[in-house]
Order: structure tokens, then sequence, then C-alpha cells
């Protein structure tokens, strides 16, 4: 027997007329190029939502062709979302750091048919525009004063085409496993790999995310997305926030500089912020040099990669509450996180430092588990680990058209390429990505652990372990470090030194090296594949 309650599509038009209707008055503010503070109201961001969903209407676009947004985090890239999505487009944000030819490959495999770019990266498309034959238009995200005087063919004035356009429409009823947003992932080897979010995935993800242990938002919040709403939509704060009722701060492309963001926190009121280590490196550095201090800030989460200790630790001096998240591009992105913070009372310090930087809890709706090299499962000791599996109603069943290849192997599950062990508390801890993983004699070493360790150190800035050849193990540690500017002393016998006692002896780096800089990649992570050619050489007898 079925149960009788009305069969209502979950799609994100819902979240949007949600927002107008009970938010109006809820204010977005952005950074763009063309205004260092520009404000207004849900309800304004939705109307003006409709005037571009009548432009897009006139380009008789086919139900789910694909708009490209080459766009830093503001008010109009949130309406180019839900404009695209609501009228059955499906937005396809791509990420600007990637290599030009990366670029060229999504626009073409994606058959973007317009592309929505920030002035930022005029220079980018011009380079771009002539292997992408297929875009008929590109639309500045600028008003006409602030339009570039030329750049590629049929290059358009974003609010020109909304200053022409209607405010009425109706937004279509669509189905809730309509695809929505598309958001590319580059491995480090290969072509990147689409994924395909779904009204209905995107909705959940979005429910989900707001829970109190996950972001916990409210309408009572001020958040400031600095994760890019390039990259996985932002972590869903798009659909969350609107969802909540939570005033939004858009950075622009001031994400990475600790003083904007330090500025637009104390002047706007910021509870909750999302972000990469990276940029809480930037904000921190800025509150140190500043002296200042951001006391409206509750609570952020630092996801993306590993956190070091140190981010959490010199938020805690500040009164905000550090949760580490975990997740992927593949997961929309969110799948687990860290709220271990409200147990802090029941953990001596050095337990509470390691609980506090495991990946944390999966949200509900995120199912894991852990499996050896034969598929089997591993138990959740806190202590076994293995290649973390994944499922779940906003997890990709398959890639935009691939055939389900490794990741897929196992029916109903996706293979995250991480390596991880569960507690019996049920908090994750990422020990490597798979082809991260040290294996020194037969056993493995958590690379990430020892990073965490390293960062730990006052005089070091930023640090990376790669596995490196051994005549006798196979493969050992090899630490790579850059120092603090100030710290030009620090040698390898005291690196060294201050791992000993924190792990087993055999886990300690064979060596050190020191560099002027860590490589990254397009998301801020740090680039092991290109450390690996760089120190592909390197021998430890040497
Ligand atoms: P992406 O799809 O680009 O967001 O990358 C996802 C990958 O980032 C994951 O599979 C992890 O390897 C890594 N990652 C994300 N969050 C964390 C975290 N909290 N700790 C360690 N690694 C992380």
């Amino acid at each position: 027997m079925q149960g009788l309650m009305m069969d209502m599509p979950l799609t994100i038009t819902m979240i949007m007329r949600h927002a107008e209707q009970v938010f109006g008055q809820r204010e977005i503010v952005s950074v763009t190029r063309d205004n260092p503070r520009h404000r207004y109201t849900y309800r304004e961001a939705f109307a003006r939502a409709r005037r571009l969903a009548n432009v897009l209407a006139g380009w008789q676009l086919a139900k789910g062709e694909r708009i490209g947004t080459l766009a830093w985090n503001d008010y109009r890239h949130l309406e180019t979302y839900y404009a695209s999505a609501c009228s059955g487009l499906v937005c396809h944000t791509i990420n600007p750091r990637l290599f030009p030819e990366q670029l060229v490959y999504i626009i073409n495999h994606a058959e973007d048919r317009y592309i929505f770019l920030d002035p930022d990266f005029l220079p980018l498309v011009e380079k771009l525009a002539p292997e992408c034959p297929g875009v008929k238009g590109w639309v500045v995200l600028t008003d006409a004063a602030h339009m570039p005087e030329s750049g590629p063919e049929n290059l358009l004035c974003y609010e020109n085409l909304l200053a022409d356009a209607s405010e009425q429409y109706d937004w279509p009823q669509l189905d809730e496993q309509d695809a929505c947003a598309l958001c590319y992932t580059s491995g480090t080897t290969g072509n990147p790999k689409g994924v395909l979010y779904s009204h209905r995935s995107t909705m959940l993800h979005a429910y989900a995310t707001m829970m109190p242990d996950a972001m916990g938002l409210s309408s009572r919040d001020v958040v400031l997305p600095i994760v890019p709403m390039f990259h996985v939509n932002a972590w869903g704060n798009p659909y969350s926030c609107p969802m909540a009722g939570a005033k939004i701060v858009f950075p622009g492309n001031r994400m990475g500089d600790g003083e904007t963001l330090c500025a637009l926190i104390n002047e706007e009121q910021v509870t909750k912020s999302a972000g990469v280590p990276t940029v809480w490196l930037a904000l921190q550095a800025w509150l140190r040099k500043s002296s200042g201090s951001v006391p409206s800030l509750g609570q952020i989460i630092v996801g993306g990669a590993a956190c070091p200790l140190s981010i959490a630790e010199e938020f805690d001096r500040h009164g905000v509450e550090t949760r580490v998240g975990w997740g992927m591009t593949e997961m929309s992105p969110l799948g687990s996180v860290n709220a271990s913070f409200a147990e802090r009372d029941s953990y001596s310090d050095a337990e509470f430092a390691r609980l506090r930087l495991k990946a944390g809890r999966p949200i509900f709706g995120v199912e894991m588990k852990i499996v050896d090299d034969h598929g089997e499962s591993l138990p959740w000791d806190g202590e076994a680990y293995g290649s973390l599996k994944v499922r779940g109603p906003w997890i990709a069943s398959q890639y935009f058209r691939q055939e389900p290849g490794d990741a897929h192997a196992e029916p109903g599950w996706f293979e995250t390429g991480d390596v991880a062990t569960i507690d019996t508390d049920g908090y994750m801890a990422i020990t490597d990505r798979t082809k991260d993983v040290i294996k020194s004699g037969g056993e493995w070493i958590s690379s990430i652990e020892l990073e965490n360790l390293a960062t730990s150190h006052p005089k070091v800035a930023e640090a990376a372990v790669i596995g490196r050849e051994h005549p006798k193990w196979s493969e050992r540690p090899l630490l790579i470090v850059v120092r603090e500017a100030d710290a030009p002393e620090l040698d390898a016998d005291t690196m060294l030194a201050w791992f000993r006692g924190k792990v087993a002896d055999w886990w300690i780096p064979d060596a050190v090296e020191f560099v002027e800089e860590i490589p990254h990649g397009a998301t801020g992570k740090i680039n092991k594949l290109a450390l690996r050619e760089q120190f592909a050489d390197y021998s430890f007898a040497g």
C-alpha cells in the first residue's frame, strides 16, 4: 500500500519561491569589479532572475542545454545559477584556474551554448573562444559603463540584456530528476570528468547541509561563502542560504585576500563561513598583522583538503568554532562534518587535538564503508584503514557522457579514491588519497597525518609529504617544507626532531627538503603529482 501524500517534485525552483516570499527582505551583499559593496534583497535577486530567464528563453535553447559560467562569487552569478536551472537549462560552472587546454576540453565536452563571464576573465576567454566554436555568445557580467571595448565575437552586456527583458516569467514545472548544474572535477591525470547534479540531489543536499551538526544554518545567520561558486556550487551555500533565509555575503574576486575578508566579516556581521585551508591562512595572517578580531564570526567550515591544527587553534583564540568538512565534487560535495567541538570537555587536550582534525561523521543521507583490497568491509575501530566508499541521493551514479568506470565498479557505491579510518563513534578520518599513500616495507604511512604534524610547527608555513623510492623499504616519506618568512634558520634536524614521540618512529620522514613554494592545483590543493615529478630523481642515499 502506498502512502497518500502529495508527490511534489523537489526542485530548486521551490527554494527560490520560498526565499522570495518568506525572506524577501533578507540581503545579498557582493563585492564585484564594478561595485565594491553591492547590496540588494532576495526579492530583487529573483525578480532579476526572471528577467534573465526571459533573455535565455529568447535564445531558444532546448531543455537541458548548458549555460557556462566563468565567474566569482557574486549576485550576478547567483542570478545565473537560478535563471538557467529553473528555466530547464543546466548551469555549468567552470573553474577558471584550470589550464586553458582543460577549459577548452570542458567547454566543448559540455557543449556550452553561452558563457557568462566575469570581466576579470576576458583575457582568458579571448584565448579560449577560437577553440570553442559551439559557444554562440559570451555575456560579460557587468553594466554598459564597464563593458570592455573588445573581445571575442558576440560579446554581450549582462545588464543591457536584463534591462531589455520583462520581469514577468512563469517558471516551468520541472521533473526533480532534471539536471540543474554541471561541474567538472580535474584529477591529476586524464581529462576532467563532469558531475551532473539534478534538482532533487541539489535540493536534498542543501537540506542536509543546513542541519545543526553540519553547517547549522538559520535565518539569523549571515554567511560568507569563500569557497567558490565555480567549484561544487560553493558547497551548496547558494541553495542552503535562501532555503534558511540567511543573509549572504559574496566576496567576489577578493576571496584570497585576508584584509577584505576581515572587513566583510566585521562590517556585515558575518556569523558563518566556509572555505579551503588556504583562505583561512590568509585571513589569520591578516588578523595577526593588523591585531584584528572577528567577534561576530561563530563558526567556520574548513574543507577541500586536510585542516592543519594551527588553523583550528588560532580560531579558538578568536572564539570561532572550526569544523572540518569532507566531501567531493561527486558528492555535491558534503559527505561528513566534524562538529566535535560540542564535546570538547569530554577529552584531554591531546585526544581532542586528534579528534577535531578528523573529517567527521557522515551527514544523514550519506552512507560510508571502508574496504580492503578484496572489497571486504573493514571494522569501524579507528585503526583499520581502507578505500572509502560512499552512497546516497546526492552522490554521482556516473560521470557526464561517460560509461561507468572503476569508481562505480561496485553497483550502488562510489569509490572516493580516499583512504580512511572510521572509529566506533562514526568519525571518519582521511589518511590519504589512494595514489598518495606511502607504502614502507608493506605498511602504509599517512602523508596527511605527517603534513598535519609538520604544519603545526610554528616555523613552518606549508608542508607536504610524498613517498620516494627506497632500496630497502620500497618507499619512504620525504618531507617538503616552506619555512615561515621569519624563520630561515629552521633546519632538517630540528624539523625531524619535531616528529619524535608524536608518531611511531618508522613513520618519521627520512629526509627534509626546503623549498620556496609548493605547487597547487586549480582548486588550491597541494599538487602531489607535480611534487613527485619535481623530486623524481630524489635519492635518500644521496
Ligand atoms: P574535489 O572533488 O576537488 O572537491 O576533491 C575532493 C577530494 O578532496 C577528496 O576526495 C579528498 O581527497 C580531498 N578532501 C576534501 N576534504 C578533505 C578533508 N577534510 N580532509 C582531507 N582531504 C579532503
